[in-house]
């Protein structure tokens, strides 16, 4: 089954076939399909001289629990061997945390960080009130603008951060051309790929040097952890792997074990949750209220040719634009919906719609886009769950009729 270089079983076939055996190693966890939640922090040596030898720092090598057992190394090996390229993956507590494990595990004070305008907001705050204090500057890009991102590049270029799409305004950028751009300068290429995972979107195949995960959203899939994960390549990995267990980086079997669990499912949740996704993108994009859809599923919509040629597959988080409406029109609608909930996080089973409004945290390029009445500017962003789209389509319905239920109009 799993030689020595083999990711464990689950290395070979279709997603769909790989995510089933994924990570399970019977060297480790013997004829269990699903590795037991090992929950220990103490491992035993069989005398002193056992102690004195130690053991590999690698996982599969019981050592202390701070460095996992087979619970942690089946998920970290799962999610390795769906990244093709990849020599091992890094798990913490949430994904904001393997975000910050990922830049402080490659930046040095003195360094420049690259990151993409439309990054996760709390990206933005830990460069500005963490990074920045410790020597490392950012500076910001617009990820859609190839010219202006290779001009930003000097010689203490360290890294690049990257998001596509992104997870509020959903830009699709050109991640193969922006990889080679800084591979030519010799930084680092890191991609937030929570919203397409491994198997939508090939992080290391497409040119990446590290994939971060948010397992909280699609890996999870059911609203019941945080954690994340950093992918990569030897190179990277072990010095990654160094700094993580410098922090005392840990996250708990039983939330690795729902990890694994949501892994064994995520293809079709996703397929689902794409399908419904679209079908409401469609909808939406013929509604008068909506000045914009932006869902790169969505034929027409930005970001969409470049969807195609790099994507294998899609999900059920996009955003939408409301034509010349106010924040109270936003707040009538949302407040109106039934099966929406208002909350943070998206990928769950539970369909979520929350107001944003981007232009508070951009720096490098603008909200509304050049070319957009200006008066269109309003946004919401759904997180479409397993509930049936015709349901959902109707509670959207209802929100609009509720939206411009009051007087004003912008
Ligand atoms: C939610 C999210 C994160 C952070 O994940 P947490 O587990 O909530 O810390 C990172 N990146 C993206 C794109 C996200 O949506």
């Amino acid at each position: 089954m799993s030689g020595a270089n083999d990711s464990g079983s689950g290395s070979k076939g279709q997603p769909a076939t790989r995510l089933v055996s994924a990570g399970r190693r019977p060297e480790w966890t013997g004829p269990a399909v699903n590795p037991p939640v090992w929950r220990t922090s103490t491992h035993l040596y069989a005398d002193c001289a056992d102690l004195a030898r130690g053991r590999p720092n690698e996982d599969g090598h019981f050592y202390y629990g701070r460095r996992g057992t087979p619970t942690q190394w089946a998920l970290a090996d799962a999610l390795t061997s769906l990244e093709p390229g990849a020599a091992g993956t890094l798990l913490y507590p949430s994904g904001l945390a393997a975000i910050a494990g990922a830049l402080l595990g490659l930046l040095d004070s003195g360094d420049v960080l690259l990151m993409s305008d439309n990054a996760y907001e709390p990206s933005r705050t830990l460069a500005e009130k963490l990074l920045g204090p410790l020597g490392i500057e950012t500076r910001y890009f617009d990820p859609l603008d190839l010219a202006a991102f290779s001009s930003l590049f000097c010689e203490r270029t360290r890294a690049v951060l990257l998001e596509s799409p992104g997870s509020l305004t959903l830009e699709v950028a050109d991640i193969p051309a922006l990889a080679a751009i800084a591979r030519e300068h010799g930084a680092t290429t890191m991609l937030d790929n929570t919203w397409a995972t491994s198997l939508h979107f090939p992080v290391l195949e497409r040119g990446c040097d590290v994939a971060i995960h948010a397992l909280t959203k699609h890996v999870g899939g059911h609203s019941d952890l945080m954690m994340g994960a950093v992918t990569a390549a030897e190179l990277h990995h072990s010095r990654l792997r160094a700094r993580h267990q410098l922090m005392g980086q840990f996250v708990s079997p039983d939330d690795s074990a729902l990890a694994l669990r949501g892994l064994r499912t995520l293809q079709l949740r996703l397929e689902r949750q794409a399908s419904s996704a679209l079908a409401i993108a469609r909808w939406l994009a013929e509604r008068p209220e909506v000045a914009h859809v932006l869902n790169p599923m969505l034929p027409g919509a930005p970001g969409h040719a470049l969807w195609l040629r790099d994507f294998t597959g899609g999900c059920g988080l996009f955003s939408f634009v409301l034509a010349g409406r106010t924040p109270a029109h936003r707040t009538r609608l949302v407040d109106a919906l039934g099966l929406f909930g208002i909350g943070f996080s998206w990928g769950g089973y539970e369909s979520l719609a929350i107001p944003f409004d981007p232009a508070r945290s951009r720096s490098a390029s603008a909200w509304p886009p050049a070319g957009w009445n200006r008066a269109d500017r309003i946004a919401i962003r759904l997180s479409i769950g397993l509930e049936d789209p015709a349901d959902l389509i109707e509670d959207l319905e209802r929100g609009f009729a509720a939206m411009d239920a009051g007087s004003e109009r912008a």
